[in-house]
């Protein structure tokens, strides 16, 4: 009954502030109610001892009483509980106080019930109302208090036997009504708790939904890195026997039709495999997963192996591939080597791609910033298609390409440059990109690097020495790279003359002071290098000058069997120059160092009789046995090969070996179980072979996995020739316990003699 008199009486407005709201109505509500029953016990007992039912007395308490029933109206219409509030705690206090007046001023019980006003006004107003209320009953005493003082004659007092009666009713209904607020408190008190307790609970369960779905993602996550891991050893493996079979047919007397269809399987290969990184890459890069290592690196070598990669293309395409790196670049730097290369090739070989004719110009520029490390800028520019202006804004983003027509025209996955960019924002750096629609485009980037200790600079500065005040004539008929080649020379100390063609050159010659060398480009209209080579040695006073040769590819003398050209130089560089070895074989002709020599053929034939090495290939793939068997024999390695690790090891107790090539997954015991054993029974460096890690799947857990079991070095399928020479070579290096012997660097220099 009371439950359905408080559903009317509170209007579902206030129900929507909350359950808070509802409950303070109810408490108005059930304090009116308790009023409203005081008042009316207070009339039945007011007619038991006085007859006069209009006296004074009578309408005071009879009139809030009828006045009470419109709380609960005026609670349900307006929906304020202020409003209502404020009327009920009126309406008690004036009839309370009139009673009290009535009764004889100060000291009425009745005023104890006055002090459930206040009480009430704070549960269910606020405490604000409280206090305003609390305020006015102290006023009312006060007047009271004022009134007796003054002698005030109140009305008179009921008989002492009717006040008697009086004390008793309205001190049980005090009672009631404070254990009726007590209660209503209390109540309030634990819905409040509940309602903590439940939304405590609800927490509980959304933290145990979040934790829930952390492990899920993880989960996903690992499964997706093992996904990755398999799908990339899954496809590398398979193309490691394509593009190294490919490689050995290309070797073997072949038809020519033959020939190029071995060229086209390997080329195929090697962009399958491009895209296969770009896209475990993006994945990475996607997932958060990608990190850049801080490794001191030859800032310098690795732009120049960067352009050496794209300068064979480049020859290709007929452009020029040109590079300038500014003098006060720091030599060694912390960063990652590797990510700065892939960012290089990625933005080379995009420009050498849409480059139709002209040249693309790599310059690297540094400035040491005020917070400490360096910021390197990179510009390639070319002067191919370009790029149209409303494009440029997407070119970062992945799986874009300027048209549609591109992918037809010149391939490509549209990842590149997305992951490009992430890359350069990994190492402290942003990318940017400036092109004008058929005149070119110059793409950016910079990274942020610490210089590293300067020890590898010392060639240079070496070479600086001797080459100070030296003076040299360089001829070129491209301009911008005759401008590189007079600051990179200038940069040494050396007196750099340009002339841009071979007659200029020989009239020079003729007239100027004598010079110490001189630098020719091979390939100039009207006269080559090799017949300016000759022209010069043919005049009487300059047949002893020294002559460098730059060309575009360095074999290009060998190749055409020109022993006579070769003759007239002391040294040919292939394009672009590079400046350290420049550096280098320009002071070596100086007598300062003797400069480097390597066969001519690209693959070092002899390797294995200059420098040999046992060498264990554990393997279980056949195909790939047979590719790196094969791979070894040309460099002049013969190779002992077994299926597994528990077999590798038993090798290596019987025989003694310099090298384990490690393939990582092989059945009994793989490459990772039989490396920790070896080092197990052999502790010591120098008794136990150097282990180097063959493996398709390239992720970087995988290394670190591999260099923590104690191997040496790692080497990623499809085999790379150059890479598995370079490990050698480590291991050379270590067998000899020195440097390399000279001879099987890549990059070295033919010369004559
Ligand atoms: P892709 O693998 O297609 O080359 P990239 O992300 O490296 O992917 O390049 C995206 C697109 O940007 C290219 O397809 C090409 O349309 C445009 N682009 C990149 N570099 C150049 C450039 N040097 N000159 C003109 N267009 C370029």
């Amino acid at each position: 009954m009371w439950e359905k008199f408080t559903d009317w009486a509170i209007p579902a407005r206030l129900r929507r502030q909350g359950p808070d709201t509802t409950r303070r109505a109810r408490l108005l509500l059930t304090f009116t109610g308790a009023m409203f029953g005081l008042g009316v016990t207070g009339i039945v007992f007011l007619l038991t001892i006085e007859p006069e039912p209009l006296s004074p007395r009578m309408l005071a308490i009879a009139l809030p009483t009828a006045l009470a029933g419109s709380v609960p109206a005026i609670l349900r219409s307006t929906g304020s509980l202020t409003l209502a509030g404020n009327l009920g705690a009126a309406l008690a206090f004036f009839s309370i106080a009139f009673v009290a007046f009535q009764t004889g001023g100060l000291g009425r019980p009745i005023l104890g019930i006055q002090a459930l006003v206040p009480l009430v006004a704070v549960l269910v107003s606020g405490v604000r109302w409280g206090v305003f209320w609390t305020v006015l009953a102290c006023l009312e005493a006060g007047l009271l208090f004022y009134l007796h003082l003054e002698g005030f004659e109140f009305p008179e007092p009921p008989a002492p036997g009717v006040q008697d009666r009086v004390n008793l009713v309205l001190s049980v209904m005090l009672f009631v009504m404070v254990l009726v607020l007590g209660t209503i408190y209390e109540s309030l008190k634990n819905a409040a708790l509940d309602h903590f307790q439940r939304a405590n609970r609800n927490l509980a369960k959304a933290r145990d939904a979040a934790e829930a779905a952390t492990r899920a993602a993880e989960e996903a996550s690992r499964a997706r890195s093992a996904f990755l891991a398999t799908m990339s050893h899954e496809i590398r493996t398979p193309m490691n026997a394509v593009i190294g079979m490919a490689g050995l047919l290309e070797g073997t007397e072949l038809t020519d039709e033959q020939r190029d269809f071995a060229a086209t399987i390997r080329q195929s290969g090697d962009s399958l495999l491009t895209v296969l990184n770009d896209i475990l890459d993006f994945s990475k890069i996607e997932s958060g997963k990608l990190e850049v290592e801080a490794t001191a690196f030859d800032l310098q070598s690795t732009i120049e192996e960067a352009v050496d990669v794209l300068a064979i293309k480049a020859k290709e395409a007929g452009i020029e591939l040109l590079h300038e790196s500014s003098p006060d670049l720091p030599r060694n730097v912390v960063g990652d080597s590797t990510r700065v290369r892939q960012i290089l090739l990625n933005l080379l070989s995009n420009a050498v791609k849409f480059t139709e004719e002209g040249e693309v110009h790599l310059a690297v520029e540094a400035e040491k910033l005020e917070t400490g490390p360096y910021e390197i800028h990179f510009a390639v520019r070319d002067t191919g298609i370009g790029i149209p202006a409303d494009r440029m804004g997407m070119l970062f983003d992945s799986f874009t390409q300027v048209d549609a027509s591109t992918t037809r025209k010149y391939g490509g996955t549209g990842l590149g440059l997305a992951i490009s960019n992430r890359l350069a924002e990994l190492l402290g750096g942003r990318m940017w990109v400036e092109s004008e629609e058929g005149a070119g485009s110059t793409f950016h980037f910079t990274i942020l690097a610490k210089r590293a200790p300067d020890g590898a600079a010392m060639t240079e500065k070496q070479a600086a020495k001797v080459l100070q005040g030296k003076r040299v004539l360089i001829v070129d008929d491209n301009a911008t790279n005759r401008q590189i080649l007079e600051r990179v020379t200038a940069s040494w100390g050396m007196e750099p003359t340009l002339c841009e063609s071979g007659r200029q050159a020989t009239s020079e010659l003729l007239t100027a002071n004598p010079y110490d060398v001189a630098i020719l480009d091979m390939f100039m209209p009207e006269m080559d290098g090799a017949e300016l080579a000759r022209r010069i040695h043919s005049l009487k006073k300059r047949a002893g000058l020294p002559l460098v040769l730059l060309s575009s590819s360095g074999a290009i003398l060998e190749e055409s069997g020109d022993q006579e050209s070769r003759a007239h130089f002391a040294a040919t560089l292939s394009k672009p120059a590079k400046p350290r070895q420049l550096a280098s074989t320009l002071s070596g002709i100086f007598g300062a160092r003797k400069t480097a020599r390597k066969p001519a053929s690209d693959l070092p034939a002899d390797m294995g009789a200059r420098h040999p090495l046992r060498i264990l290939l554990a393997e279980d793939n056949r195909v790939n046995q047979k590719v790196a068997v094969k791979i070894l024999e040309r460099i002049g390695y013969s190779t002992q090969v077994v299926e597994n690790g528990a077999l590798a090891l038993e090798a290596i107790e019987r025989e003694t070996f310099d090298v384990v090539l490690m393939d990582l997954q092989m059945p009994e015991l793989d490459g990772i179980g039989a490396t920790r054993k070896l080092r197990e029974r052999h502790p010591g460096e120098a008794e136990r072979p150097r282990v180097i890690a063959l493996t398709a799947n390239v992720l970087e857990e995988e290394r670190t996995a591999c260099l923590q079991a104690g191997m040496d070095d790692f080497l990623g399928k499809p085999l790379a020739v150059p890479a598995l020479i370079q490990a050698l070579e480590k291991c050379v290096r270590r067998a000899d316990g020195g440097a390399p012997r000279s001879g099987i660097e890549p990059e070295s220099t033919p010369a004559p003699g």
